[in-house]
């Protein structure tokens, strides 16, 4: 079996797909709740529950969460959310050339040809079009839950034209309009539109709307949005199935596609779940003057460096999941380099001479 895990900020997806078919053989999709591990690992739980305790032999991640959810899975296979997307897509309709993602708390646009994506665009520290935007402003003014957004939606007869393009002026509009007497119905699909018109006004911008447009992430659940898009752009808008699943689906084809390995043998899914992440230490990277903080987390035996603004300690772990029998010899040269030699205490002026040479010439010493 492929696992594809999907660590977005706001939920967690994991499927678990079948190399011969390329078919899901079972799904789970939750709330990450702020941590990313914790909800892998009752992902985990979920998809053992749905068809017994399989046996995982390729695993690839994605979302914002993807590196710590790599590393404690213990993959090299990590991809981004561009890729991930574009080949769950892909998968369903070859054609396909236009993604608009919406999820929680971001929103992209992909141009694909043939398949690959070419161009995208992703919101810029704005929430004014992805689903945070509609969840909060539904229920804090409204009273209706995500799941109701689209029924009720789909009910209005005659949608509000909402003015604000910002998330911080949406509630006085919406008071706006309750006091003018607009139905309750017609409000909500008035911020139906407002996410649509949003997104296309501040993520998509002047890009191009191709022919054959998909709609997906965990937004996409509300079909009263792609309603709301196919008017605003004059075509059809496919929303492919389980939309809000198609980042952890793409990962799995992604990671199949790219690996020699098998996905029949290696480690059963409640022991991939079993182990706890533990942060064992820290320390400061000195490779370069930034001096990033360094976590060295440990899992199930395992103790890998992870953190930094650079992909230095990154390159460490994923080499160590490639090459887990080799000698690491660049964790090898910075314990040399970065390490306190063996009987000279930290405090020794020793010790500080050796860093202090060592961080200037960047040499072996
Ligand atoms: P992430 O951005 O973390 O990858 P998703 O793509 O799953 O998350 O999107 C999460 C958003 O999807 C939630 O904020 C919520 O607004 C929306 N959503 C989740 N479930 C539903 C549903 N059943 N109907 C409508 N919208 C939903």
């Amino acid at each position: 079996m492929v696992l594809g895990v999907d660590a977005g900020s706001t939920t967690t997806k994991a499927v678990l797909l079948n190399p011969a078919t390329g078919g899901i053989v079972a799904s789970h999709y939750l709330r990450t709740q702020g941590d990313p591990v914790a909800s892998l690992r009752a992902c985990l739980r979920a998809l053992a529950q749905q068809v017994g305790n399989r046996r995982i032999g390729l695993i690839g991640t994605t979302g914002s969460a993807r590196e710590i959810v790599g590393a404690y899975l213990g993959t090299e296979y990590v991809f981004n959310e561009i890729s991930a997307h574009a080949a769950g897509a892909a998968h369903f309709d070859w054609e396909v050339d236009t993604i608009m993602e919406i999820g929680g708390q971001d929103s992209k646009y992909i141009l694909l040809r043939n398949g690959v994506p070419i161009d995208y665009a992703m919101n810029n520290a704005c929430s004014a079009g992805t689903g945070s935007f509609l969840e909060e402003s539904a229920k804090s003014d409204l009273g209706v839950t995500v799941s109701e957004i689209s029924s009720v939606a789909l009910g209005a007869k005659s949608p509000v034209h909402f003015k604000a393009t910002c998330a911080a002026f949406i509630n006085s509009d919406i008071r706006g309009a309750q006091q003018q007497g607009h139905s309750h119905d017609d409000i909500v699909a008035g911020l139906v539109y407002a996410i649509a018109a949003n997104y296309l006004t501040k993520v998509k911008g002047p890009r191009c709307v191709g022919r054959k447009v998909f709609l997906q992430g965990g937004v996409a659940l509300n079909h009263a949005l792609g309603n709301a898009f196919a008017h605003l752009v004059g075509r059809p808008v496919v929303i492919p199935p389980h939309p809000e699943l198609l980042g952890a689906l793409g990962v799995a084809l992604l990671t199949l596609k790219r690996s020699t390995a098998s996905a029949e043998a290696g480690g059963e899914l409640l022991s991939l779940a079993a182990p706890e992440l533990e942060r064992v230490g820290r320390f400061a990277c000195h490779a370069c003057k930034l001096y990033c903080s360094i976590d060295r987390f440990k899992v199930g035996g395992r103790v890998f460096p992870f953190g930094g603004r650079c992909s230095l300690y990154e390159n460490v772990w994923k080499r160590k999941s490639r090459t887990a029998a080799a000698r690491d010899l660049v964790e090898e040269r910075t314990n040399l380099l970065f390490g306190r030699p063996a009987g000279v205490p930290a405090n020794s002026p020793a010790f500080h001479l050796l860093r202090h040479r060592s961080s200037n010439s960047g040499e072996t010493i």
